[in-house]
């Protein structure tokens, strides 16, 4: 039987590190998928389209929110963020467990509309650890990194409506205690119903 691919989301402060933790997670296993956003914010340099986002200008982010071409969108910090609808359904259909790296606003979006989707929240181990990797990452403006800071106060109210919570410490660690959340919840009653069902209809004609 087939194993049916989760919907993924995963958020969290930026600069906890979620980048760095998909990357992993894609390279160490074979089940995942990783969405590529769409977004009208700049490219970092080093980003290349197609590969980190879909860069796109906002006229065309536009288009697509209107031909519904988006599973999820949000703006955040002066930009779009959003989630094209066609490569998320064709790796689900293809058993793939596909991970959208989204904030929490479009977090919430998924979770309504996808209620059997997992939801993972990444904290950094300290707020300081925080702003030191944010800086040290060196890819924004003091200007860009005060408002994210903002913005992550902002998204800290919002984290009981996650799944799970992972602290991002260990990066090793990690890895692989995500991995173990993501099977584990290929465990559940209500993401095997095929199954059960199966089983139950084997059992049953035992007893005719
Ligand atoms: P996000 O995608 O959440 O904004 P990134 O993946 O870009 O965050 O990580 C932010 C910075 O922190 C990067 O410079 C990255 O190398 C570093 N980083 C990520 N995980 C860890 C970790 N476990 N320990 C130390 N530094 C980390
Ligand atoms: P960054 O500019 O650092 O790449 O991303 C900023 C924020 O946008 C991060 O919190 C990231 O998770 C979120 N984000 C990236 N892609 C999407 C998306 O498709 N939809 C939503 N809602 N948020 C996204």
């Amino acid at each position: 039987m087939k194993r049916k691919g989760i919907l993924i989301v995963v958020s969290g402060f930026s600069g906890a590190g979620k980048g760095t933790l998909m990357k992993r997670l894609v390279q160490d296993f074979d089940n995942y998928a990783l969405s590529i956003s769409m977004t009208t914010r700049n490219p970092r340099p080093g980003e290349t389209d197609g590969k980190e986002y879909f860069f796109v200008s906002r006229e065309a982010f536009e288009k697509q929110i209107e031909e519904n071409g988006l599973v999820e969108y949000a703006s955040y910090c002066d930009n779009y963020y959003g989630t094209p609808r066609e490569y998320v359904e064709q790796q689900l259909e293809l058993g793939k467990d596909v991970i959208l790296e989204i904030e929490i606003q479009g977090a919430l979006k998924v979770k309504k509309k996808f209620p059997s989707a997992l939801l993972m929240f990444v904290m950094p181990p300290s707020a300081q650890e925080l702003k030191r990797r944010l800086v040290g990452r060196g890819t924004e403006t003091e200007e860009v990194i005060e408002k994210r800071l903002k913005r992550a106060s902002e998204e800290a109210e919002g984290i009981e409506e996650y799944d799970y919570i992972v602290v991002n410490d260990d990066l090793e660690e990690c890895v692989k205690y995500m991995h173990s959340l993501v099977m584990a919840a290929h465990a559940t009653p209500d993401r095997n119903e095929e199954l059960i069902q199966n089983m139950r209809k084997e059992l049953e004609a035992f007893s005719k």
